[in-house]
């Protein structure tokens, strides 16, 4: 991203980056639309009698919100807001779509900018003013169990998206003081960043009939009466693609799984005199013979020195380079060099169309793999309030918890660190006592700094 744009908290896509981007919005449109979600796209604009219908809603976003105020020089009789989140847009139409109970379940979703008038220090990808790819889906449900089976449903959704993505994860149901305004329950996606400070990369809401009764989203049952339906939303914002540049990069730069690079191989040809036409067209029937396997590849002809393309190319996070000298050509071989594992080795030239497909799996397994183990490592247990002081920081701190919020904020504070909340699907908990208060700990609770 160029980060120079003159509007703070708001940041340029260029088109490498554009292009990662696209890659992980596409893997997860396709798994929103085989699971039956439709995709919409809804104004920026919402009206502020509608925005601020639903009032813990409001309260939770209220001064975040960015207006528009003015329609040229004239002003306007109803403010209208750029919107902070969209079940408010939403809403009032599904109270317009939905009739009957044939028209449920309703499972929509739209890739959106957001606006939040964030004051807390922003940066690229992780704190913006504007969320560019907001990937939010909302659904309406004849019942409360029709609508738990949908979080069920989102949360399966989303796991094996972080998981292609090789990202780690862990899913809490939030603390009630950190839900979602106006949401029944959150479950919310951390992952841990290399600082050990863990980042939300996604949320799913149970909504239960507030939003309906705030918008009137009813629905006429079998039997002819009308009822309110049972909505959820979910959503994942751009952390996705800061938290995968965070967790698989080093510093050589970015280290991308091969599923999104926008190219999967890059052919350096390494030119001598005498050969250098040979070698090119080399190079080029390496492209071709790629290209016919669906991989993406790209021959680097540029007039610069090899040295300089590889740092080039390592940095972009390119997952293979296949180098090709004098040497090569003489043998029938070529180099293969790994990003991920930074060691090279020698293939004979026709193998590589079976030699790179396979290795490109092996680095997603083994980027998800070392992420795993890493992520597992920054997950410290423990029934001590000293240690749990020591630990927060470093990772995410689980313990016992009596479940009283008193107690949870008391953890806040003394531990030095956020409650990310409780294990997801609830688990019964390893611990005897809540270590604020000595009570039976009901829950096992997730603290760690976050940002
Ligand atoms: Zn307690």
């Amino acid at each position: 991203m160029d980060v120079r744009y003159p509007v703070k908290g708001m940041y340029v896509w260029l088109p490498y980056g554009f292009e990662i981007r696209q890659r992980v919005v596409e893997k997860l449109r396709r798994k929103l639309r085989e699971t039956g979600h439709e995709e919409v796209l809804f104004p920026t604009l919402i009206p502020e009698t509608q925005l601020k219908k639903e009032s813990e809603h409001i309260a939770g976003f209220e001064d975040e919100v960015y207006w528009v105020t003015h329609g040229g020089l004239k002003e306007l009789d109803e403010k209208l807001a750029l919107r902070p989140t969209s079940e408010t847009a939403i809403y009032p139409m599904f109270a317009l779509w939905i009739r009957s109970h044939a028209d449920l379940p309703l499972k929509i979703f739209q890739v959106v900018n957001t606006f939040r008038y964030e004051t807390k220090h922003t940066r690229p990808l992780i704190r913006m003013r504007e969320i560019t790819t907001f990937k939010e889906a909302h659904t309406a449900h004849a019942t409360e169990e029709e609508a738990e089976e949908q979080v069920k449903e989102a949360v399966e959704i989303y796991s094996s998206f972080f998981d292609e993505l090789g990202i780690p994860y862990i899913a809490s149901v939030r603390p009630e003081w950190d839900k979602f305004p106006g949401a029944e329950y959150t479950v919310a996606f951390d992952t841990l960043m290399p600082d050990g400070r863990t980042l939300q990369i996604g949320t799913v809401h149970m909504l239960g009939q507030n939003f309906a009764k705030t918008f009137e989203v009813t629905y006429e049952t079998e039997e002819g009466d009308q009822e309110y339906v049972y909505m959820t939303c979910y959503g994942i914002s751009d952390r996705v693609v800061a938290s995968m540049i965070a967790i698989h990069g080093d510093e050589r730069g970015l280290v991308l799984p091969p599923d999104v690079a926008p190219y999967q191989v890059v052919v350096v040809p390494i030119l001598k005199k005498g050969v250098r036409r040979k070698i090119l067209e080399r190079a080029v029937e390496v492209e071709e013979m790629l290209r016919e396997e669906e991989v993406r590849v790209k021959v680097d002809d540029r007039d610069m020195s090899p040295g300089r393309k590889f740092h080039y190319w390592e940095l972009k996070g390119v997952p293979l380079r296949i180098e090709l000298g004098a040497r090569e050509l003489k043998e029938g071989t070529a180099v293969v060099f790994r990003r991920d594992e930074l060691d090279r080795e020698t293939y004979a030239f026709e193998e590589l169309p079976e030699v790179v497909p396979d290795l490109m799996e092996e680095i997603a397994m083994r980027l998800r793999k070392r992420a795993r183990e890493k992520f597992e490592n920054g997950i410290f247990r423990t029934d001590s309030p000293e240690e749990a002081r020591r630990l927060v920081g470093k990772g995410i701190v689980e313990t016992g918890w009596c479940g009283s919020k008193r107690c949870g904020m008391r953890m806040e504070e003394e531990f030095g660190g956020d409650v990310l909340g409780t294990p997801y699907p609830e688990e019964d908990t390893e611990f005897e006592r809540c270590p604020i208060c000595g009570e039976t700990a009901e829950y096992t609770v997730r603290i760690a700094k976050t940002y």
